[in-house]
């Protein structure tokens, strides 16, 4: 049985599209087809595919940082066209950074006895880092693909990828690492 899930973070309307409320610009488009490539190459394995996905409540208390967006029930809340989940993938929403937080993630994956997380989306210094520390802090092992997350902040991109890879101890998958590595 595979013990590893591939998660895709936040690859949202709001997110990943130009009209969206919050978008991250055009690195968190260009990792579209790599994150397409992950997934098909998670389903013909057999690995499960987890969605985590922002679903604010119209006054959640994160708005005091961030400009409103992926509120439930509108479209920016949806995972974008391209990366549609398919019938067996997992979505799970959040409301913090972390996947983890006041989710039912943890139990999902004990119940599937799955011990690693793959982490692809956005952003890399917010989200998928938070996610990260989370899993780790629960003994999970961490892959990041390096070249299927991305940020609006380049400079926190790669600082959080050598944070993630020498922190918090995750490996660095595909084709870039960022320096993380070295
Ligand atoms: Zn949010």
């Amino acid at each position: 049985m595979a013990t590893t899930a591939l998660v895709i973070v936040d690859m949202l309307v709001d997110f990943v599209e130009e009209s969206g409320k919050l978008y991250c610009g055009p690195a968190a488009r260009v990792i579209i087809p790599r994150i397409q490539e992950e997934a098909r190459r998670a389903r013909g394995k057999g690995e499960m595919v987890i969605y985590l996905c922002d679903r604010h409540r119209a006054d959640d208390s994160e708005f005091g940082l961030f400009p409103p967006h992926a509120v439930e029930g509108t479209r920016g809340a949806e995972v974008c066209g391209e990366l549609a989940p398919l019938p067996g993938d997992r979505v799970i929403a959040k409301r913090r950074f972390s996947g983890f937080a006041g989710t039912d993630l943890d139990l999902t994956l004990r119940e599937q006895g799955i011990a690693g997380l793959r982490l692809t989306g956005v952003c890399t210094n917010i989200c998928v880092l938070y996610t990260a520390a989370d899993a780790r802090m629960l003994g999970y092992a961490v892959d990041v693909v390096a070249d299927a997350v991305a940020s609006f902040d380049d400079e926190a991109h790669r600082w959080a990828l050598r944070e993630l890879a020498k922190t918090l101890g995750a490996r660095m998958t595909g084709g870039e690492t960022g320096g993380a590595t070295q």
